[in-house]
């Protein structure tokens, strides 16, 4: 009878350590690099992009269609995609109406080819899609909206192994309580949608991130895609400026 007691308590010892392992792996929804709890050799580099952060002065209006271009060049991080195929996968069902579910993978066509002609390394397919709207090391690198916790506008979790630096898994989340639009640069509309962030701008900014390029907040890379801070209405980051490419072709040499 002890015995089993002893056993009894032991059990339920382990289950409450269990509880508390779980709950403590969570992947912080914050700026940083973590080591991954539950993937020994792999760490998850987590950017937010708060929404709302103080744009600084611009020489020209944000809301216009110039797309001026930067030589300044965007710095590298510790990781990058392997050479070949690299697949990602749409959440349609996760798009807000007004960007139109049927628009996403246009939208993400061209905001993965553009940094597919930038290198000559990595191409990008378009798999099969997804009802994930979650991140997690599952191997698909999904594009979705869904919630994010605070005033966080987008989050991209890019996990990487240690030994390699290549990239294992990465999953873009784009916050479904903000308003969202898309300006097809087909259109030449870019005025109508000043209230509203633009699906392509924001999701061309965050494949940076999946490439391995940081995130730049000075003056000087206020015109590059991988600028920092967003702006409703604006749609310039869907192409690459020169200092954008140079960063890239750095990692992708
Ligand atoms: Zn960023």
């Amino acid at each position: 009878m002890i015995k089993l007691f002893s056993f009894v308590t032991t059990f339920l010892l382990l289950l409450a350590l269990t509880t508390s392992v779980s709950a403590q792996s969570q992947i912080p929804e914050r700026n940083g690099d973590y080591p991954d709890p539950e993937h020994p050799g792999v760490r998850v580099r987590v950017f937010v992009h708060e929404a709302g952060k103080p744009q600084p002065p611009t020489s020209s209006p944000v809301l216009t269609c110039t797309n001026p271009d930067s030589t300044a060049v965007v710095d590298p991080l510790s990781w990058k995609l392997p050479t070949g195929p690299w697949t990602y996968q749409l959440n349609l069902s996760s798009v807000p109406s007004s960007v139109g579910s049927t628009n996403l993978p246009t939208i993400a066509g061209s905001a993965f080819g553009e940094w597919q002609s930038a290198q000559g390394k990595v191409a990008f397919v378009k798999g099969a899609s997804t009802t994930t709207n979650k991140q997690a090391l599952d191997f698909k690198n999904i594009v979705s909206w869904g919630r994010t916790s605070g005033t966080a506008l987008a989050v991209t979790y890019t996990r990487y192994y240690t030994a390699t630096h290549l990239v294992a898994d990465v999953d873009t989340i784009m916050n479904q309580k903000f308003p969202w639009s898309w300006t097809n640069p087909a259109a030449n509309d870019c005025s109508l949608y000043d209230s509203r962030y633009d699906a392509q701008d924001i999701l061309t900014h965050e494949i940076g991130h999946w490439m391995g390029l940081a995130d730049e907040y000075t003056q000087e890379y206020a015109d590059n895609t991988m600028f920092g801070y967003g702006s409703k209405g604006e749609t310039k980051k869907n192409t690459l400026t020169t200092g954008d490419k140079t960063g890239l072709t750095a990692i992708y040499h």
